[in-house]
């Protein structure tokens, strides 16, 4: 029963999404017990909306005789979500392993998948993500992107990185001796190679440019630095130059020292960061983005069996990590890595999040206006603020006291749009 329900609405939705495509002059005032504006919560306030924009906020709207008034009784009205680390183009490694999903699945099942996942994360309230590789599925997220702003089909706005970059030799799949097969991004050495890898993923759609510090090459296959901190240095100031920010994959200290020397946007995992890294990063604005749930699905996945088994390495790691981020105060985003576990599951890195020592609301603020400026985007989304896009997520209850609340979804809207109606 929980399947038709969405279903149903997405058939709704599809009509409304061609209605409006072209004219949506819709009106609606939002009238719900509270609205997190991105930044602090306002009991009372109400907000108006008009074709694609938010046009006011308030406890005292006026000129709202032609609206459609929405009563939201007992709800908290939010910015549309922002998931900082998704990959579109996975789904969960205990369904089908990474390898096989890159090296068996056809293009065709990758992209369809995708069209589901995409879904998923709009319907949980997830109105924006910044997806970070389509690891072996090419410029394919720059097409899904394409094909949801034509109104194609529903899925989130999407910040896309393409194949991302990788140093030879370092990235899966492997397969023994000397047979080349597809790889699970793009591999570029030398500032040369380097500088022409990032130019040609800007050139086929990338919003932002994902490189990977560190990887498991090590002689036993624990994760050791890749690009040298140089190479890194120029493909940030060539991602940079472009207008576009950089974010960096690194679990070891070394490979989060050259991406902090390197100035990049970004820092994803950070799994062994110490309370030093994390204060060098707050000194130079560099986010944090922790992907707390993926560390946490993937320990499930070798056998791990949550509450029962004692918190494996990889888990006490990454509570220690993420609290010396909080600790030196470093700007953390909210991204959970999502693929590895499932889309539309969105919200397990903001409960996590809560679980391992950060206060509801900023966590609220991680998801919405914090993400919303670290990726800078801040123009269009990621508050609710007049002149800004009608990107809204209401939730039955009060997420800044019960973050599980975020789950208790009653509107989606996106760009004024409502695709999910409970
Ligand atoms: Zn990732």
């Amino acid at each position: 029963m929980k399947y038709i329900k969405p279903l149903f609405i997405f058939i709704f939705c599809c009509c409304c999404t061609f209605a409006f495509s072209q004219t949506n002059d819709s009106i609606y005032l939002l009238k719900p017990d509270r609205v997190f504006d991105g930044e602090q919560m306002h009991e009372g306030w109400q907000v108006l909306v008009k074709g694609n924009k938010i046009v006011a906020t308030g406890s005292n709207i006026s000129n709202t005789s032609s609206a459609k008034i929405i009563e939201l009784k007992s709800c908290t009205l939010l910015p549309g979500l922002i998931e900082g680390h998704s990959h579109l183009f996975l789904h969960p490694y205990n369904e089908t392993s990474w390898d096989d999903q890159v090296l068996k699945e056809s293009d065709a099942e990758r992209v369809a998948r995708a069209v589901v996942h995409a879904k998923a994360t709009l319907f949980a309230g997830f109105t924006t993500v910044r997806d970070l590789g389509t690891e072996g599925a090419g410029y394919d997220d720059v097409g899904l992107k394409q094909a949801i702003e034509k109104g194609i089909i529903p899925g989130p706005r999407m910040l896309c990185a393409t194949k991302a970059i990788v140093v030879t030799g370092s990235y899966g799949p492997k397969l023994k001796g000397e047979i080349d097969i597809i790889k699970g991004a793009a591999e570029a050495d030398g500032e040369d190679a380097l500088i022409k890898e990032v130019r040609n993923q800007i050139g086929k759609g990338a919003d932002v440019v994902k490189l990977y510090a560190d990887y498991r090459w090590g002689v036993n296959n624990e994760a050791e630095p890749t690009f040298t901190e140089e190479e890194l240095k120029k493909a940030v100031e060539v991602a940079n130059s472009s207008g576009r920010i950089v974010a960096v994959h690194a679990t070891t200290a070394e490979g989060m020292r050259r991406a902090i020397n390197a100035g990049v946007t970004t820092i994803e995992h950070g799994d062994n960061g110490t309370f030093e890294l994390f204060e060098m990063m707050k000194q130079k604005g560099i986010a944090y983005c922790a992907t707390l749930a993926a560390t946490d699905a993937i320990a499930q996945y070798k056998g791990w069996r949550k509450g029962i088994d004692e918190e494996p390495e990889s888990v006490k790691t990454k509570r220690k990590s993420f609290a010396d981020a909080l600790k030196a105060g470093v700007i953390i985003c909210m991204g959970g890595d999502v693929g590895v576990f499932p889309h539309g599951d969105n919200a397990r890195e903001m409960e996590m999040m809560v679980e391992y020592g950060m206060k509801p609301i900023d966590v609220l603020r991680s998801a919405t206006s914090v993400n919303a400026d670290v990726f800078k985007i801040n123009q269009t989304v990621g508050r609710i603020q007049p002149g800004l896009l009608a990107d809204i997520l209401i939730v039955n209850g009060d997420p800044s006291a019960n973050i599980h609340d975020v789950r208790n979804t009653k509107l989606v809207m996106k760009d004024g749009i409502i695709y999910v109606k409970n």
